[in-house]
């Protein structure tokens, strides 16, 4: 008779299925055919056409699903917007016990979510029970509260309006979750369309809305194809927002299509996820983390952990352990609650995977599957570990979305680091080392919105999730995932339209003040940068109080004097007829073309030449930005010591450099004095903000210390404002240098000297070089290249409407973030309008770091 012991070791286990019956009796009761769900009523699509959702898992048929065509969309987009004015107009109060009415609900119908969802997907029931449904009501727990609270914590911001929300089929409930819940309780009403083929839950959640009686069009599901429901959301007129998540490719199209509509838009996109597994890590661990990593959720998961990067000395004893493990991972249809491993979600992303392992192949990497084979019927694919992969092979850089774990090994944590940032991607990362401090140091290099430490795939609605780099931009949940639904209250009354809702010129239009200086645009446009609403027209009140302010902490304890009483200003002592060069890698530049453009007062009368800045020149100061981006590592103490400094040395200049703006563009010289004065504040503001702009530690309910980083964005590229030559420059480099970011700006371009001026203040304040770097030239061409730039991590814009479309689709390429006017400019010296949070949000990106703790 066998020992006990070898029984474990033989004994396998026997299928324990999950009764479908809740699921199917769901779908009896509809006739097996859904509608649409449109100002809380259930209606036939209007193009009279319907899609077959089946089951992966058998490809058996599941139901018909409404294909609805533009005017149903139409008719979705209506019903939000009636909605719009009575649901954010709510007490948060109210939308709490909505949003809590919502979470108490789906826990009720949990069984019959879980059932649905796997039928419909091929996810294992194990999941879809265990960890998607709890996870969707704690979103709507966890958006209650901040409905609640939105009144105290968000007193200057609103709702934007109506969102278009296009989410994928991976994880359909969750998705849904991620997007309904804050928009609802920031105030929004939506259209959310769900994935073509797995639409079924978000059909049952609409149940739930009509069971708890929330207001007809508050949220709207419409159902059917990218190119019938997809696209006309996306261009529709009267959607303020776009919030998607799917694969990188269509959410470069969509910032295209949605560039220079005003629309705002957040991307949850794809991923390649690095997997690193340091020499001193517990490798039975790691080896649940790999299965957790790449093979949960049949790999289909946006943050799958793809790229193992091993520590080169333990990668064939780990590569052992993977292999006897795998051999007992156990593949089969999604009910049964003893399978490992489900149904990939159709038979076009099973051809995908397949194709993708064989290139593998082709291209060299060693393939290891399990000995057993797949369920013949259904979608499935066996977990597959390839090994001596090459890193700029197609495996190593293209996502699978498939259980497809590819192996790379290491040497040193510098290689690890490189290795796990050769990707186009930046959405997540798993670092495996019984050394924290080594841990949480790979942590903070590698470029990802969220790093696990010793964990993987670890997720709550308190932490924010989203992307760097070309796995998209915005973040969901936590705090900083609020902001994707809120604007700030002093844009009210401005249409969300391509009349700019946001964008660092946002804000005043037409209604420029009497007093405030207008300035001939490059476009010959008059523009109205800088209408300060709260100044008396006269502008030389009460702003033009003597202001002292020392700044006794500074490095080299000079004493910085604010001084904004200027009676006169003697413009005699500013140089005329000089020729600035340009400033890149802290040095003074010639253009590369050898030509200049003059700058002339408004007279007409020469009063300078300054560099004609092309795309060379913009190159050589991406490349000295990049080259400087050492200045994130610096602390915010010593960023705001460098900010205090410049503060210092411009005041010890005001009167020069108020005289350079009355000289380029006349006006009143207590303006000018003004303007110089409210630039000295504001590098004064961000030199305070930039060691206290820090993040949070969420309370997670895992066990885990889960900290919110802010972190710089990299190399932003910035056209600066028309008008306000010198204020409009500090407003924008300031917070992004406070941040730790490096930057290319682009000054005024009718009035470039007071940016020009503003080296010879950085040479002599200790800032290093390549962190500003000045291109003066035309702005509409000079942005274009930085926009085009894949080393541009950002691209900040404050000029035409025109050039605000050319700024977002072309940024399009590598998914830089852009932050663009539309035309319409801020009013600069206004504090609520020109400096605060949101500049500083702007200029970071939050990391989650997730640190398990416990034995
Ligand atoms: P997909 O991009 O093909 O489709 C996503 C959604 O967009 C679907 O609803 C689809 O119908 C719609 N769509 C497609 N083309 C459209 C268009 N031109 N206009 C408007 N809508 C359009 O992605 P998918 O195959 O459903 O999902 C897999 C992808 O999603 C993977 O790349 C994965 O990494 C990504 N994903 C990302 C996250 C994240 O949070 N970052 C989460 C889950 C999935």
């Amino acid at each position: 008779m066998p020992a006990i012991a070898e029984l474990f070791e033989t004994m396998d286990y026997g299928p324990a299925p999950e009764a479908a019956d809740p699921a199917l009796a769901w779908l009896d009761a509809r006739g097996r055919k859904t509608e649409l769900y449109i100002n809380g009523q259930w209606v036939a699509p209007q193009s009279g056409q319907w899609l077959e959702t089946s089951n992966p898992a058998t490809n058996q048929p599941l139901a018909q699903v409404a294909a609805a065509g533009p005017a149903d969309v139409d008719a979705a987009v209506a019903a939000a917007r009636a909605a719009f004015p009575a649901w954010s107009s709510l007490p948060g109060q109210t939308r709490a016990r909505y949003l809590y009415a919502i979470a108490r609900h789906i826990q009720k119908h949990s069984r019959l979510l879980a059932v649905l969802e796997s039928l419909d997907n091929g996810k294992p029931i194990r999941e879809t029970r265990d960890l998607d449904i709890p996870l969707v009501a704690r979103h709507f727990y966890y958006h209650a509260g901040w409905a609640q609270l939105m009144e105290r914590e968000f007193p200057d911001q609103q709702a934007l309006g109506v969102v278009g929300q296009i989410i994928p089929w991976n994880f359909p409930l969750l998705m849904l979750a991620w997007k309904i819940a804050p928009a609802l309780a920031m105030g929004n009403t939506v259209v959310l369309k769900p994935a073509k083929f797995t639409a079924l839950s978000a059909l049952a959640f609409a149940e739930i809305l009509d069971e708890i009686g929330l207001p007809p069009g508050v949220v709207n599901i419409v159902t059917g194809d990218a190119s019938q429901v997809g696209e006309t959301l996306v261009n529709h007129p009267d959607v303020d927002k776009i919030a998607f998540t799917g694969s990188t490719d269509v959410g470069r199209s969509l910032r295209r299509a949605t560039a220079g509509s005003g629309k705002r838009l957040s991307l949850e996109l794809g991923g390649k996820s690095p997997f690193v597994v340091f020499d001193d890590a517990d490798l039975d661990s790691v080896v649940e983390g790999v299965v957790d990593a790449i093979w949960f959720n049949q790999g289909q998961v946006c943050c799958a952990g793809s790229r193992l990067l091993v520590q080169e000395n333990i990668a064939e004893t780990l590569y052992a352990k993977l292999r006897v493990r795998m051999e007992k991972l156990r593949v089969g249809d999604s009910l049964d609650k003893a399978v490992d491993i489900g149904a990939i979600v159709g038979p076009s992303q099973l051809a995908t995977i397949t194709r993708l392992v064989e290139q593998g192949v082709a291209e060299g990497a060693t393939l290891w599957q399990p000995t057993w084979a797949c369920p013949t019927e259904g979608c499935y694919f066996p977990p597959t570990l390839f090994t001596n992969v090459a890193p700029a092979t197609t495996i190593a850089q293209t996502e699978i979305f498939g259980p497809v774990m590819v192996a790379m090994t290491f040497r040193t944590p510098s290689e690890a680091v490189a290795l796990a940032n050769n990707t186009r991607y930046g959405l997540a990362a798993s670092v495996w080392s019984d050394n924290l401090n080594l841990a949480l140091d790979i942590a903070r290099r590698i470029k990802a919105g969220t790093v696990w430490v010793n964990s993987t795939n670890l997720f709550d609605a308190a932490a924010g999730f989203g992307g760097y780099r070309e796995s998209g931009f915005g973040r969901e949940g936590g705090r900083e995932g609020l902001y994707e639904y809120l604007r700030p209250v002093w844009e009210t009354g401005i249409r969300h339209q391509a009349s700019g809702v946001r964008g660092p010129g946002s804000g005043v239009s037409d209604d420029a003040v009497a007093g405030e200086r207008p300035a001939a645009d490059s476009d010959g446009v008059a523009a109205a940068d800088g209408a300060d609403q709260s100044a008396p027209p006269t502008g030389r009140s009460d702003k033009h109080k003597a202001a002292t302010v020392h700044s006794n902490g500074s490095s080299n304890g000079h004493t910085a004097t604010v001084n904004t009483q200027h009676s006169t200003l003697n413009t005699q002592h500013v140089a005329v007829d000089r020729t600035p060069k340009m400033y890149i890698g802290g040095k003074q530049a010639r253009p590369d073309s050898g030509y200049s453009r003059p700058v002339h007062d408004p007279a007409g009368r020469l009063l300078g030449e300054v560099g004609e800045g092309n795309r060379k020149d913009i190159r050589n100061a991406v490349e000295a930005a990049r080259r400087a981006e050492g200045w994130a590592n610096t602390t915010g103490h010593a960023r705001a010591q460098i900010l205090y400094y410049i503060a210092e040395n411009l005041t010890a200049r005001e009167d020069e450099f108020a005289a350079r703006i009355v000289a380029q563009m006349g006006g009143d010289p207590a303006d000018a004095a003004a303007e110089v004065a409210t630039a000295v504040s504001r590098l004064f503001t961000y030199a305070a903000w930039a060691d206290k702009f820090d993040g949070q530690v969420h309370h997670t309910p895992l066990r885990s210390v889960t900290v919110a980083m802010p972190e710089a964005v990299g190399v932003i590229g910035i056209a600066c404002p028309t008008a306000y030559p010198l204020l409009g420059c500090v407003s924008l480099v300031a917070p992004a240098i406070a941040m730790g970011n490096t930057v290319v700006a682009i000054p005024s371009e009718v009035h470039p000297l007071s940016a020009t001026d503003l080296y010879q203040v950085f040479d002599t304040s200790d800032l290093p070089g390549g962190v500003v770097n000045l291109v003066t030239g035309g702005r509409e061409p000079l942005v274009r290249v930085l926009a085009d730039h894949d080393d541009v991590d950002a691209v900040w814009y404050c000029g035409s409407a025109a050039g605000s479309q050319i700024v977002e689709h072309a940024s399009a390429g590598n998914m830089k973030r852009t932050w663009v006017d539309y035309g319409h400019p801020r009013a600069w010296r206004d504090p609520m309008q020109g400096e605060g949070p949101e500049f500083l949000r702007e200029a970071t990106q939050v990391k989650n770091i997730w640190v398990p703790y416990g034995e």
